[in-house]
């Protein structure tokens, strides 16, 4: 096992969207993809960073999608809440089959299967080295799990928040339909917001900007990405307030 030193954080959080479990598929968690995804985890982990992870709910329900085909809006995102605790279990269960610790927390309450979120709690479990899944996003409807990943990022005093995506950072436009879209290696929130990059809803982008919380975007289907940044290398687009 390697030791901290070769650590750039202390604490970092981690989110993934619902998505980014599907692999090749169109709804659901692809085992094979949520164990590569877990064996990232554990390595920064083994590197000794406390290591957060919000989770989203997209691959199962996405609250605006069921209240576009006619559902209650509160009813929907409710569903959508619950979708990302099921994500949730299933991350814990694989980090947990690669021999690491790992606690789900819920911003609401299902203390049947996870633990109700108490933010020193889950400061005491990173602390011990264990992973810490955020799961019921905010735990209220209208906002996402972006906003919930820059909340509890916050909360916890994590160093940097990353955000997985499918390509390799922060684009001028949509790179997989735009060929001449270009990658930015840095930028402000200000930027980011005024030019309406899309990145995270304008909410959790403000929330790292009036925080001070440096955001990392970066290609989670790149193998060891992960791991570079851990290592303090320049991975993906950064964030920062100026
Ligand atoms: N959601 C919510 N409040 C929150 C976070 C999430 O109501 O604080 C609901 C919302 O319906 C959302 C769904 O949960 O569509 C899944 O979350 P999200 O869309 O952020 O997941 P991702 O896009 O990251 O997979």
């Amino acid at each position: 096992m390697s030791t901290s030193a070769a650590a750039a954080y202390s604490r970092i959080l981690v989110k993934l969207s619902g998505e980014a479990l599907m692999g090749a598929g169109d709804y659901g968690i692809d085992p094979a993809v949520l164990k590569r995804i877990a064996g990232e985890i554990r390595d920064i982990a083994q590197m000794g960073v406390n290591v957060a992870a919000v989770i989203g709910g997209g691959n199962i329900f996405r609250g605006a999608g069921l209240a576009r085909a006619g559902m209650d809006r509160v009813t929907a995102d409710q569903m959508g809440m619950l979708a990302t605790v099921m994500n949730a279990l299933a991350m814990q269960d694989s980090l947990e089959s690669l021999g690491l610790q790992s606690r789900v927390m819920s911003a609401i309450r299902i203390n049947q299967v996870c633990e109700d979120y108490i933010r020193r709690r889950a400061v005491r479990h990173l602390e011990k080295g264990r992973v810490v899944i955020f799961a019921g996003g905010t735990g209220n409807p209208f906002f996402t799990t972006d906003t919930a990943a820059a909340l509890r990022a916050i909360e916890i005093n994590a160093d940097v928040l990353l955000k997985a995506t499918m390509v390799d950072g922060i684009y001028s436009d949509d790179p997989l339909h735009n060929p001449k879209a270009v990658r930015y290696p840095r930028l402000t929130f200000d930027k980011v917001l005024a030019d309406k990059l899309n990145v995270m809803d304008a909410t959790a982008i403000v929330m790292c900007r009036d925080n001070r919380l440096p955001l990392r975007v970066f290609n989670l289907n790149r193998t060891g990405d992960l791991t570079r940044i851990a290592r303090g290398e320049d991975v993906g687009t950064v964030v920062t307030f100026e």
